[in-house]
């Protein structure tokens, strides 16, 4: 099938996108496909919905009608196909060998719940693989005073509501905003979304009431083309990866596939992966479902000589039964190699059966991400993170950096805080005592870890938000900035000059005890004093020090810690060798 926006300027044709929906248990997953699946709109009876192997196909006619869209507005995709099996294993294999099975995604979060562990894992999968998402904030008729509009636009059913309703909404729509943000995402609302291709889209639903539904479906046939023209183009040659073996009655083994790109033909020699190796045979049958209404008329399947992308299919070959879910199947063109399709099949298969093989994007998700790890930049002198996540690592460290602080990493690590983490970031302890801490985000600290933190000084941040961890963090390190400033000011050197006053040393030597007047400044207890003696024959003034002020009294014997001009009596630490110098000294001062 053709997008209408072949026929109106560009000359692309483009396929349809492929949709996986993602989210945590209990969100609404299936009951959002059952929605989509069944169109409620009256009198349209199935919408020209078609059930596919492992898939949905809905034809944009449908999502038109559903959405009431003029008729000159455009969309440039033929349809939409999604993936029926939430968490399908194809996506998972998806996750694992870094094959992009879907176009785009929609991460279903329960508006009640917000982002919940396996949401946020989803995201973070997503964001390394780089595929594209949109989050349907599911179950909006669970908000407290809901009135229902059954299958309205989102905008529409808004505005029915009370102002208390509203408001809940607002305030939740803030914090799942938020959590994103922690995630490492910028989102709006779709509606109010200007920045489409860097900001994530959240389109309001009620998989049960359908409000919103139809809003979520255009968004996905008008705003995927947008992002992804290219990846859309129909080409000839042909991408296809394998859902599962099936046995059927009628035609024995068949593998369910998803065509992503191209086209399959009756006959075409193909290559699949095996654990045995690769397997060349060819398509005896194109098979997709009837129809609901004809189904019981014809029998299970309808027989095709050719499928094109993007749909689900299914195909009846010989050799096939061992062909490995999440691998592709290669067609093999009358004169092309066929050895050169064998050699990239073993390839697969090598990588499918020994994940350390794979070089690109490790099949071992701890590889992964050991190697994404290594790629965060660290400095010698920093704070240690430690999350449940990448991404939350990357949205920790990302958030660290634009603090008006900006406050450096030294390491970061996934999953529990072992002493062997604190022992890394004792290394700080020494280079800058401030720094001697661990982040963590939503992971345990072993026992040994926090006996180890506690005895060695380290200290170690917990939180359930990111915000919370390193607003913790920048509150320490705020406060020991004040606590040294205080510790410095009390040694700080106010300076003053001081004249001994006339026949006022009471106490010549160990400790000096004198009056004086304060000439300038502020003479405080702990102030350092030395007295300038002139050199005999030389104009150059020898300076000694006298020690420290270790009390001030007033003229009225009352004891205090600072003066400033007036006179005073001051008691002085002298040490020993500087006796004989306050008696020359009493002797000049009397003489003057
Ligand atoms: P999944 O685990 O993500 O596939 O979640 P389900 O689709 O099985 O939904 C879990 C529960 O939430 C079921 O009882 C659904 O009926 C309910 N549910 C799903 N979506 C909605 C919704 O939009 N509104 C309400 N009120 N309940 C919903």
């Amino acid at each position: 099938p053709q997008g209408e926006g072949s026929s109106s300027g560009t000359d692309r044709e483009l396929r349809a996108p492929i949709c996986c929906i993602l989210g945590h248990v209990d969100a609404g997953k299936t009951k959002l496909l059952d929605c989509i699946r069944h169109s409620n709109v009256q009198g349209v009876e199935a919408g020209g919905i078609t059930q596919q192997i492992g898939a949905t196909y809905l034809p944009v006619e449908n999502i038109r009608e559903r959405t009431s869209l003029k008729a000159e507005a455009t969309i440039k995709v033929p349809g939409l196909l999604v993936i029926d099996t939430p968490g399908h294993q194809s996506f998972s294999n998806m996750r694992l060998r870094g094959s992009s099975l879907c176009d785009v995604a929609v991460v279903v979060v329960d508006i009640t719940q917000g982002l919940e562990k396996q949401t946020i894992e989803s995201i973070g999968l997503l964001k390394r693989r780089d595929v594209k998402f949109v989050v349907a904030l599911n179950k909006v008729d669970r908000l407290y005073g809901w009135k229902t509009c059954p299958n309205a636009p989102i905008v529409k059913a808004l505005k029915s509501q009370s102002d208390d309703v509203q408001r809940e909404f607002k305030w939740r729509v803030a914090e799942v905003v938020t959590q994103l943000k922690e995630c490492g995402f910028n989102s709006a609302l779709y509606y109010e979304n200007k920045k489409i291709k860097e900001v994530v889209n959240i389109v309001p639903t009620s998989a049960v009431s359908g409000e919103g539904i139809p809003d979520l479906l255009l968004l996905l046939v008008r705003w995927v083309p947008e992002i992804m023209m290219e990846k859309l183009t129909y080409a000839d040659t042909v991408e296809c990866t394998v859902l599962e073996v099936n046995e059927v009655k009628e035609f024995g083994t068949t593998i369910d596939v998803v065509l992503i790109n191209g086209a399959l033909k009756k006959g075409d020699q193909i290559v699949v992966c095996t654990k045995q190796g690769p397997v060349t045979t060819s398509i005896r049958h194109l098979l997709t479902p009837y129809p609901l209404k004809e189904l019981r008329a014809k029998g299970s399947y309808e027989r095709h000589e050719e499928l094109k992308a993007a749909q689900g299919v299914k195909i009846v070959a010989r050799g096939v039964q061992h062909a490995l879910a999440g691998t592709s199947l290669i067609v093999v063109k009358p004169g092309h190699d066929l050895e050169q399709a064998e050699a990239a099949a073993m390839q697969e298969i090598d990588n499918a059966i020994n994940p350390s093989n794979e070089n690109e994007r490790g099949k071992n998700e701890d590889e992964t991400e050991v190697k994404e790890i290594s790629r965060i930049q660290t400095c010698k002198e920093g704070v240690y993170v430690q999350a449940s996540s990448l991404g939350t690592l990357e949205a920790i460290i990302e958030h660290l950096k634009t603090l008006s602080l900006d406050v450096p990493v030294s390491g970061c690590n996934l999953g529990p805080v072992h002493k062997q983490d604190v022992m890394k970031a004792t290394a700080m302890l020494k280079r800058k005592e401030e720094y001697a801490a661990i982040l963590a985000f939503d992971v345990k600290v072993m026992p040994e870890a926090f006996e180890l933190a506690v005895e060695s000084g380290v200290k170690i941040f917990v939180a359930d938000t990111v915000y919370k961890l390193v607003d913790s963090f920048t509150d320490h390190i705020k406060k020991l900035k004040k606590e040294k400033k205080q510790q410095h000011a009390a040694e700080a050197v106010f300076p003053c000059s001081l004249k001994i006053l006339p026949n006022r040393v009471y106490h010549s030597k160990d400790p000096i005890v004198c009056d004086v007047e304060v000439l300038e400044g502020i003479v405080k207890v702990g102030t350092p004093i030395c007295v300038c003696v002139p050199r005999k024959n030389r104009g150059a003034e020898v300076v000694h020090s006298l020690g420290r002020i270790s009390s001030i009294k007033t003229s009225n014997g009352l004891e205090i810690d600072s003066a400033k001009k007036g006179v005073v009596s001051i008691k002085d630490e002298m040490s020993d060798g500087n006796w004989h110098l306050i008696r020359r000294l009493k002797k000049q001062l009397e003489i003057a």
